[in-house]
């Protein structure tokens, strides 16, 4: 059965149009899967949806609105840690995380959705599941559109001027236009091929350069040289670095506690079940090995680095990615041994090596623990691969901007597919840049009509042509 309820809170008007809160309570949804409970108090209504456990449970909710944009809050309890939940509003799909909550109800912002005249339907899907959900309510927004503007010095106080010029021209164009990105050449040339437009950014990976693999595996041939070429060819280049732990590498395949195959390989040597490397013990004794291996690999890349240098090339410089997620040896520790790896990354790049061409991305989570500081970091990078490729990722861009406007510029860093910047501009979510992950464009996950129009819309710069 699907109820409708409505509660009259507050207004706002739009377009002449009198929008009014709605909140649509999750009890009356059509339940698939979950069920209703009432044994926790606090609840609003008659009480609250639980059971989030299998695949494709979810509660879907019809109701009705004034035309316009609203931002959407969950009410949630979410007792067993944080998770992850999927929202379907209209057929967009967004996803979030619920911070945890005690034995209570807690309110989410799930950032702004476009509501319809008439009936309109939004659905909460398992995510992470092991949720409750109480309702959700939609409050009549704004678009806010305005940007503080950002102090242009960047955390090398020696930068190079290609450095500065390069950050100089993301600020112009932060806020009214989003930059494009391609990671390698052949989702590149694809794009090329299909669109017509060439992507502003390349992006490539040093992960081969990691002396632990190339102990086993020559490096490569002109990877560096590649990106060099793209940057003459009026390309910015962003590089990250898929980190292969300096030693101790488990280099075989291994049952993990359920009984599955992991491939502990050496070239699955940046993950953290692929080594036992230990990052706590070794950035605390800078007298042990392991601290000068790390050393070793910092200046191997180092002299990767230094060839953009001497080409005058600056680089959007993203190490040590997705650290908070633990899945890589650099996260697996916390987030104090990753702060310390990522300082003294810093400082041996720009003191020792006198890399003076690098602006300095850090992927952000949600938890600022992981925040090597303001006097580290010139870019915030969102990775995100949402389940559905028009998500705004709105929630993560308000959360963000609300923290760093005017201290710091956003970006998405990695994206599962090609972002949907021009539905993002229409919402107020307006990233420096993004860059796609390889492998990710083509269909079914990325139509060519979606990918051109994307491209060619006016909200994306591309590398100028000529
Ligand atoms: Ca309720």
């Amino acid at each position: 059965m699907h109820a409708i309820l409505i509660a009259l809170a507050m207004s706002a008007t739009t377009g002449g149009v009198q929008q009014t809160t709605v909140r649509v309570e999750a009890e009356n949804g059509q339940l698939i899967g979950p069920i209703v409970a009432s044994t926790r108090p606090g609840f609003s209504g008659k009480g609250y949806v639980t059971g989030f456990t299998k695949e494709g449970d979810k509660v879907v909710m019809k109701f009705t609105a004034e035309p316009g944009i609203y931002e959407a809050f969950i009410r949630y309890s979410a007792p067993g840690g944080k998770k992850g939940y999927e929202l379907g509003v209209n057929g967009h799909r967004t996803s979030g995380m619920f911070a945890p909550t005690a034995d209570v109800f807690a309110t989410a912002s799930a950032g702004k959705v476009e509501l319809a005249a008439g009936t309109n339907s939004v659905e909460i899907d398992k995510g992470w599941g092991y949720y409750d959900i109480d309702y959700v309510e939609f409050v009549p927004a704004k678009i806010d559109r305005s940007l503080k503007s950002l102090p242009l010095n960047l955390v090398d106080p020696n930068a190079a001027a290609s450095a500065k010029a390069l950050f100089g021209k993301l600020a112009k164009t932060y806020g009214s236009q989003t930059l494009s990105g391609q990671y390698n050449d052949d989702d590149s040339n694809y794009i090329a091929g299909s669109t017509h437009r060439i992507p502003a950014i390349y992006g490539a990976d040093f992960m081969d350069y990691s002396p632990s693999r190339v102990e086993r595996n020559p490096a490569p041939k002109d990877l560096t040289e590649n990106a060099i070429a793209k940057a003459k060819s009026g390309q910015l280049v962003t590089m990250s670095w898929h980190w292969n732990a300096p030693t101790d590498l488990i280099d075989k395949m291994l049952k993990d506690k359920q009984g599955k195959d992991v491939d502990a390989s050496w070239y699955k040597g940046f993950y953290t079940n692929a080594t036992t490397f230990d990052l706590s013990a070794a950035i605390d004794d800078p007298s042990s090995k392991n601290y000068k291996l790390l050393l070793r690999d910092i200046d191997a890349i180092a002299i990767q680095l230094k060839k953009f240098s001497d080409a005058n090339v600056p680089v959007l410089w993203r190490p040590l990615h997705e650290a908070d997620g633990g899945w890589f040896w650099w996260g697996a520790k916390g987030p104090q041994p990753f702060v310390k790896l990522w300082r003294l990354m810093f400082h041996r790049l720009t003191e020792v090596h006198k890399l003076h061409n690098l602006i300095w991305v850090f992927t952000v989570g949600d938890n600022p623990a992981w925040y090597p500081g303001d006097a580290y970091v010139d870019v915030l990078g969102v990775d995100a691969y949402p389940s559905d490729h028009s998500d705004t990722l709105g929630s993560t861009w308000d959360r963000l901007k609300k923290e760093f406007d005017g201290k710091k510029m956003l970006a998405i860093s990695e994206f599962g597919g090609v972002p949907d910047i021009p539905r993002m501009h229409q919402f107020g979510v307006e990233w420096a840049y993004f860059v796609s992950w390889p492998g990710q464009i083509k269909p079914p996950g990325t139509s060519i009509s979606d990918l051109s129009r994307i491209y060619q819309s006016k909200t994306v710069k591309n590398r100028e042509q000529g």
